[in-house]
């Protein structure tokens, strides 16, 4: 009987809980830098976000390092109670087959919450490179060939891949320099420290419309219809035909979070997702927010199963690995 009460009385708790969530700060982990594509994401989705999760304020932690790995395995450890969150992108699904040794299963050891958006990503060069278009900087790479810089966000960051393929498609291998993100290594790049990075364009728009770095070329299969990034040829275009690396972001909390709270919070990022306002915002900076049907939280998880698919034997034939 006392045994029985005690397991009444603790699930009645737990209900009060579900029935209260969220009664404190919700934490969305970015595992890259601050200032970097993810991060801006992240940090235009928390707003919006926090109207439909009780007004509670959402807080964006950075964990940087190892391509994302770092910030993702915290999540997979965090306590499933829906206050830890995980944005990642297409990372999520390429490091599998980056690592040999992962520190958390990406099918296993999430919950999955849905998609939020799809980013093209450009080629960029620090503003003194002499080459101004795709050619000139084929040119300009082929004549520099071992003392040319990439900077990256190390390895299973987005930036790493396309950088990755990039390098592949140019026969021409680089010295690439890994950041704990692409904010700060996008600092570097403007002021001159790297010569060339592939980056997303929610971080790489502005700059090039404001001079700070050169836009060279698109990595998706047509070209951007954002006006600082329309007159940018694709890389297929360019000679490196059927190029095609697209980033999307999701979200993820940590396995054996309630589904009740799993609802709740795929029901606020639906709405979100919905908001004209950040519609609007992630289309200035080159990137479409997913639809309705994509937002399913089984959808999701067979997404990110298909791309893990899609990206092993590609980043396997490139023979890229990290212990
Ligand atoms: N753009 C970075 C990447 O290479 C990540 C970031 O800093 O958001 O994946």
């Amino acid at each position: 009987m006392k045994k029985l009460l005690a397991v009444l009385a603790t699930t009645a708790l737990s209900l009060s809980a579900l029935a209260a969530y969220p009664e404190k700060p919700v934490t969305i982990v970015v595992p890259f830098a601050a200032g970097g594509p993810t991060d801006k994401v992240a940090r235009d989705l928390g707003v919006v976000l926090s109207k439909h999760l009780n007004n509670q304020t959402v807080i964006i932690e950075n964990v940087g390092g190892a391509g994302g790995t770092l910030g993702a395995a915290k999540v997979a450890k965090a306590a499933p109670d829906g206050y830890t969150v995980l944005l990642h992108h297409i990372g999520m699904a390429t490091s599998p087959a980056l690592y040999r040794k992962m520190p958390y299963d990406t099918l296993g050891d999430f919950e999955y919450l849905g998609m939020v958006n799809d980013v093209p990503m450009t080629i960029v060069g620090r503003p003194t490179l002499p080459a101004g278009t795709m050619p000139e900087l084929v040119k300009w790479l082929e004549a520099n060939k071992g003392k040319i810089n990439l900077a990256n966000a190390g390895l299973g960051a987005a930036s790493h891949l396309c950088g990755l393929l990039f390098q592949q498609s140019l026969k021409i291998d680089m010295t690439t320099v890994p950041y704990k993100g692409t904010g700060p290594a996008m600092t570097d790049l403007m002021g001159g420290q790297v010569d060339i990075m592939c980056d997303q364009t929610t971080n790489t728009s502005a700059q090039i419309e404001g001079g700070k770095v050169k836009g060279y070329a698109v990595t998706s299969p047509r070209r951007l219809t954002t006006p600082a990034l329309a007159k940018l040829p694709t890389l297929d275009e360019s000679g490196m035909k059927g190029f095609n690396v697209s980033i999307w972001h999701g979200m993820y909390a940590p396995k054996g979070t309630p589904r009740p709270i799993q609802e709740q919070l795929n029901a606020a990022l639906r709405k979100a997702l919905a908001d004209p306002e950040f519609i609007k915002r992630q289309e200035a900076l080159g990137a479409v927010v997913v639809s309705d049907a994509r937002l399913g939280q089984a959808e999701h998880k067979r997404f990110v199963e298909a791309e893990i698919n899609k990206w092993g034997p590609v980043i396997k034939a490139a023979g890229q690995y990290a212990d």
